[in-house]
C-alpha cells in the first residue's frame, strides 16, 4: 500500500469517459495525456485517478527552466564526496509511481528526450551521467498535460511526441455539472454557484476579447470561496474573475459592468 488511506479521495467530478480511460490505459502500460485550458480539472483528475488506483502521485510543474538533469537526477556536493540524487522522475521509474508531468511542452526540448524511451514499448530510462538504463517499475506510469496552442504564448508538442500516448481533451464542464463542483468545493448555495457559472459562460462566449485564456473553473471556484467567506458578490467576481483576464482598462470595464448585470 502506497497511498495513506486516510487521505480521503480528491473531490472529482467525472465529466466523461476521462476514468475509464485513464483505467484503461493505465492496464496497458500506455502513457496518458490530458489536454486542454488551464483550471479545467486535468490536475485534480489526475489526483484522484492516483488514489483510486492506490498509487503514489509525483508531480512536476514545468517550465521554460525544466530541464532533463531536474528530472532525472544530479550529482552534488556533500562533505568532501560527491553523490548521486535521483531526480523525481527517477524515483518513479524505481518505485512505481505516477508521474505527472503538468505543462509538458513548456519544459526545455531534453525533458522530451529523456522521456521518449519511457513512452515506447522499451519503458526504461537512460541516466547518461551514470552511464545506467534502468527498466521501469511495472507499475510506473507517464502523465503529461498541456495546452493546444490555440492560443497566443503556449507551445506545441510535437506530432511524434504526441503519438506515444492515449490523450483525451478537458474542457469546461457543461453549466450543470460546473455548477455542482462550485457546491461541492466551496460550500456556497446553488443559486449563486448557478450565477457564476452564468458569468463564466458569458464571458467564454465573448470570443471577440481576444483574451488569451477565459474563465478557467479555478477562477469561478477561487469566487465561490471568497464569497462563502463573507466578501461581498461583485467586489468577489472583480477580484476572482476579471481582474485576473486582462489587464486592458476598457475591456476590464466593460467585464466588471456585464458581471454587475449578472450577480
Ligand atoms: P488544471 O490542472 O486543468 O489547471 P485543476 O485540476 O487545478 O486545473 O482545477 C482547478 C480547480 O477547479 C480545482 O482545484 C477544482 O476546485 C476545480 N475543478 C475543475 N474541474 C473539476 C472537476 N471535474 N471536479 C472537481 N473539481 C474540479
Amino acid at each position: 500500500m502506497l497511498v495513506d488511506t486516510l487521505i480521503p479521495t480528491p473531490y472529482y467530478h467525472t465529466v466523461g469517459k476521462e476514468v475509464e480511460v485513464f483505467e484503461h490505459s493505465y492496464k496497458n502500460k500506455i502513457p496518458f495525456l490530458l489536454k486542454g485550458p488551464t483550471g479545467t480539472g486535468k490536475s485534480r483528475f489526475v489526483e484522484y485517478m492516483a488514489h483510486q488506483l492506490d498509487k503514489k502521485l509525483i508531480t512536476i510543474s514545468c517550465h521554460e527552466e525544466t530541464s532533463s538533469t531536474d528530472l532525472i537526477g544530479r550529482f552534488i556536493i556533500k562533505g568532501a564526496e560527491t553523490v548521486w540524487l535521483d531526480g523525481p522522475l527517477t524515483t518513479a521509474v524505481k518505485e512505481g509511481a505516477i508521474i505527472y508531468l503538468d505543462e509538458v511542452a513548456e519544459a526545455r526540448p531534453d525533458v522530451i528526450v529523456a522521456i521518449h524511451s519511457l513512452t515506447d514499448h522499451r519503458r526504461v530510462l537512460f541516466i547518461d551521467k551514470l552511464g545506467e538504463t534502468i527498466k521501469a517499475h511495472d507499475d510506473f506510469m507517464l502523465v503529461a498535460s498541456f495546452n493546444p496552442g490555440y492560443q497566443r504564448g503556449f507551445k506545441e508538442l510535437k506530432p511524434s511526441t504526441r503519438q506515444r500516448f492515449i490523450a483525451v481533451s478537458f474542457d469546461y464542464p457543461e453549466p450543470k455539472i460546473e455548477t455542482k463542483i462550485l457546491v461541492s468545493e466551496t460550500n456556497i448555495d446553488n443559486d449563486t454557484a448557478k450565477k457564476l457559472v452564468a458569468i463564466g459562460n458569458k464571458i467564454r462566449n465573448l470570443t471577440e476579447l481576444g483574451l488569451t485564456e477565459t474563465v478557467s473553473t479555478r477562477l469561478l471556484v477561487d469566487a465561490a470561496k471568497i464569497i462563502h467567506s463573507g466578501l461581498p458578490k461583485r467586489l468577489a467576481v472583480h477580484v476572482a474573475v476579471v481582474e485576473p483576464l486582462t489587464d486592458d482598462l476598457q475591456t476590464l470595464e466593460a467585464l466588471k459592468d456585464l458581471c454587475n448585470l449578472m450577480i
